[in-house]
This record gives structure tokens, C-alpha cells and sequence, in this order.
């Protein structure tokens, strides 16, 4: 039987905890939870997560999660009162934020490894959410020792985070087959709100195909709009289910773009269909916002009690977005005087391909590549970044661990001097993670090319924001 006394002690100890974390040292973020957790165990966290009336939603993916959750929030948050978490992606930042707030309807995003580092279906049990949002899913940054297949362990993880949902909908990218997969699956249990592009306008160009995630054949695309994200079908029959929200049209211009959305989903709290049609126009934010902006959109239509207010809301929140929303680390290109610098994080081959996709934009004469490495058992992180830095034909290329193996990294540049034989190596580890960001400043700063990108793998803040806070305060 449920114990209400460890309960209370519990919810007091992450309330105390809350509160002693606000003066002292330490992450106030998660350190509440994480009492609450150890002194009331698991009941204690489903008892406190089903305080939220309407219930929690749960941002998930491999890139975009903190940036769909961000705006998510900004269009929620105009409708009704939520508890929200985000950057800080773990169960104990989520029931820190449930202690410690109020509101009616929770919007947090988690993020998982693979099944063994992360804890999906616990999460899922605990936390019962009404939804599950997806972003995409590539290959990204996952050190799982002795693990053979590690994208396989990944997918599952996210898949295992909604696969026990009884109830509520999930909102998913039907143009990603593997988003679009793990939708199809719940189609048998829960209300499915899928989101895509409808618009020949946006291509990618080249042959991205991955394997069906149903029979593991190659899938048959006749559009890729970015990287395996398109329209594709395969021999077995699975192919890319229609979208509730879709980008049927857009304007580019080098200020601001127009797009066009129009919607047709399930509304979880009123329990109907619901269309909606809409206008916006945004800061020239990038390709991937679009999917950020799409995903927002249809959770936000999808949870939001006040189904009249959808297209009011939109507008007043995108139309006066400003390039803030973006997380500090994230790729961006800086005009240094004699050249451009395209800086940032990129994790993994879809992040690295959005970022060069970026660069691209702007690139009028030759390129110097400034590449960290991933680390050891990531070899298939290297092989999606190589693909993109060699597509970026670049006239040099510097090589750099961006994650601890330093022995790992020179490997890789092995590799990359078989293609530059003139590449150069520095083989700066963790621990000189000061004289890195000052060897990444210098490099970039006295680069012989007026068109310089920097980016691969390395710490969000602890790297990329520094190294940007730098070269941006010149
Ligand atoms: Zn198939």
C-alpha cells in the first residue's frame, strides 16, 4: 500500500532541498528530485506527477528537444498555467520542476542514451504521460562500452518511452521513418498527431536513404528534404504516413521567411478534431526550426484547452521570435571583421549536416575545416561526420579531440590524411579543456581563409559557449 507519510516526508525533503540548493552549492535543477526520489522511492514520484490535472508531456528526440520544448512552453504558457523543465533532460529535473511548481499541465523534456544508461519505460510507468512529442532520431554522441549495434540499444530507448501509453497521444515527425514508425506502432493504442512538410520548395540534395525501420531494407525515397527526412515507401508496405500538420508553403527572404501551416488534428483535452490554418513569419532561423516549429505547433494544438486560441497564439509567439530561443553553443556564424566563422555544436551527422547546410549560405570561396572528433566506440558518428566534411570540399582541414580518447581522435585524423595529406592534428585532451578553447580561438582568429567553420563534437557550454562568448566579444 502506498505510504502517504514517506510521501510527505518526501515532497518536504524536496521542497527543503529546493531551497537550500537556491543558496548553496550544487544544481538546484535536480537535486530536489533526486531527494524526493531516494526518501519517497518510485510510488512517491507517480503519486506527485498525478498531481498535474490534465497531465505531462514529454519532449523527446535526438536534436531539437530543447528548442521544440522552449517554444512549446512560450505557446503553452499563454493558455493555461504548466510546470515545465528543459536543457537539464533527467527524471530528476522533471520531478524537481512537478515539486516545485504549480500548474496543471506539465511540459518537460527528457532525454535518453540507449536503454541501459537511461531509464525510458521507468520514466514512461512513473511520470504517465498524456503525451509523448518526437523530434528525430539519428545517430548521435552514444558511448555504450562493448555495445555492437548502439544506434539499435538508442532507438529502442526511444521507442520504450511511449510504448506503455494507454492513453493520450503521441506527436511525431512522419517525414523521419523511424518517428513515423514508433507512431504507426501506437496507432492500436493512443491517438497518433503526426507533423512534415508538404512543400517541394525544401530539398536536400544527394542520397540519404536509411533502412526501414520495419524490415530493414533500404527505403525508396522520391523526396529527401533533410538528410533522411522525406517522402519514402519500401517493398514491405511501411511507408510515410500523412501529416495533421504540415508546411504546405514558404518564403524565403534573407530578413525574415513566411510560412504557411495548415493543421488537422486531435485535440487531446476537448477530445475532438480541431483545423487550423496559419500565417507566420519568422526570423531567417534555419531548415531544423522548421521541424522545431512544426513539432511545437502540433503538441501545443494537441494539449492546449483552448482550442479557439491556436491560431492567435501562433502568431503572436513566432511572429515576434527573436534568434534568442536558440541554446547557447548551438551553431552560428560570425562575422570577425576578415572573415566569417561558422561556430557550434555538432554532436552527430544530422547536427554537423544542418550546420554545414548553414555555412553554406554564406560561403563564397574556399574553406577551412576546424573538426572535433567524437570519441572512442563512435566510430559511426565519424563516418556520418567525414560523408559531410569531405561533401564541404574544404581547401584545409585542422583536427582536434572534441570528447576525452585523444589516442581515438589521432585515429580518425589518420583517416581524414589519407584524404588532406596536409591536415594538422592537436591532440589537446579534457583535461586541457582551457588551452583547447584557447587553441580553437587562436585557429579560427588566424585562419589563412576567409571562410572558416568549426564544429563537431564537444561539451554544449563548457566548450562551444565559451569558445563563442570569445570570438564574439572581439
Ligand atoms: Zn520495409
Amino acid at each position: 500500500m502506498f505510504s502517504f507519510i514517506k510521501f510527505n516526508i518526501a515532497k518536504l525533503s524536496g521542497k527543503v532541498a529546493y531551497h537550500l540548493a537556491k543558496h548553496g552549492p550544487g544544481s538546484g535543477g535536480t537535486y530536489p528530485g533526486y531527494i524526493f526520489k531516494k526518501i519517497g522511492g518510485p510510488e512517491s514520484i507517480q503519486k506527485i506527477a498525478s498531481d498535474l490535472n490534465t497531465g505531462s508531456v514529454l519532449v523527446n528526440g535526438t536534436n531539437g528537444k530543447t528548442t521544440t520544448t522552449t517554444l512549446l512552453i512560450k505557446l503553452m504558457s499563454n493558455d493555461v498555467q504548466i510546470r515545465s523543465s528543459y536543457e537539464n533532460n533527467t527524471l530528476n529535473a522533471i520531478v524537481t520542476a512537478i515539486l516545485n511548481q504549480e500548474g496543471d499541465l506539465g511540459i518537460f523534456e527528457y532525454g535518453i542514451r540507449d536503454a541501459a544508461h537511461g531509464i525510458p519505460n521507468t520514466v514512461q510507468k512513473l511520470i504517465n504521460p498524456i503525451g509523448v512529442v518526437y523530434t528525430t532520431i539519428s545517430r548521435e554522441h552514444i558511448q555504450v562500452a562493448g555495445v555492437k549495434n548502439p544506434f539499435n540499444s538508442y532507438y529502442n530507448a526511444k521507442k520504450l518511452l511511449s510504448e506503455g501509453m494507454q492513453e493520450g497521444v503521441v506527436v511525431t515527425n512522419c517525414d523521419d521513418p523511424r518517428t513515423a514508425f514508433i507512431g504507426l506502432n501506437k496507432e492500436k493504442d493512443v491517438k497518433v498527431n503526426y507533423y512534415g512538410i508538404a512543400t517541394d520548395v525544401i530539398e536536400d540534395i544527394g542520397d540519404k536513404s536509411v533502412e526501414c525501420p520495419k524490415c530493414g531494407r533500404l527505403l525508396d525515397y522520391s523526396h529527401f528534404y533533410l538528410n533522411h527526412r522525406g517522402i519514402y515507401a519500401c517493398e514491405c508496405g511501411f511507408k510515410r504516413p500523412e501529416p495533421n500538420v504540415k508546411l504546405t508553403d514558404i518564403e524565403f527572404s534573407s530578413s525574415s521567411w513566411d510560412l504557411t501551416i495548415e493543421g488537422d488534428l486531435f485535440n487531446y483535452v476537448v477530445s475532438e478534431n480541431i483545423k487550423f490554418n496559419l500565417k507566420l513569419n519568422v526570423p531567417p532561423f534555419g531548415l531544423h526550426n522548421i521541424y522545431n516549429t512544426l513539432a511545437s505547433i502540433t503538441a501545443y494544438a494537441t494539449f492546449t484547452p483552448k482550442v479557439e486560441n491556436i491560431e492567435t497564439t501562433a502568431k503572436k509567439v513566432f511572429n515576434n521570435l527573436d534568434m534568442s530561443f536558440i541554446p547557447t553553443g548551438r551553431f552560428e556564424v560570425v562575422d570577425i571583421g576578415d572573415k566569417l566563422v561558422g561556430l557550434g555544436q555538432g554532436d552527430n551527422g544530422d547536427a554537423l549536416k544542418i550546420n554545414t547546410m548553414f555555412m553554406k549560405l554564406y560561403l563564397d570561396g574556399p574553406l577551412e575545416f576546424i573538426y572535433t572528433t567524437p570519441d572512442e566506440y563512435e566510430d559511426e558518428i565519424f563516418e556520418d561526420h567525414y560523408e559531410i566534411i569531405k561533401s564541404m570540399n574544404p581547401g584545409h582541414v585542422v583536427v582536434l579531440p572534441g570528447r576525452k580518447s585523444i589516442k581515438k581522435a589521432e585515429e580518425y585524423y589518420n583517416i581524414i590524411k589519407k584524404d588532406y595529406p596536409d591536415a594538422d592534428f592537436y591532440p589537446l585532451g579534457y583535461d586541457e579543456m582551457k588551452i583547447k578553447i584557447e587553441k580553437l580561438h587562436e585557429l579560427a582568429i588566424n585562419s589563412d581563409y576567409e571562410y572558416v567553420i568549426m564544429s563537431g563534437c564537444g561539451e554544449e557550454q563548457a566548450m562551444w559557449g565559451e569558445i563563442k562568448k570569445k570570438i564574439i566579444n572581439e
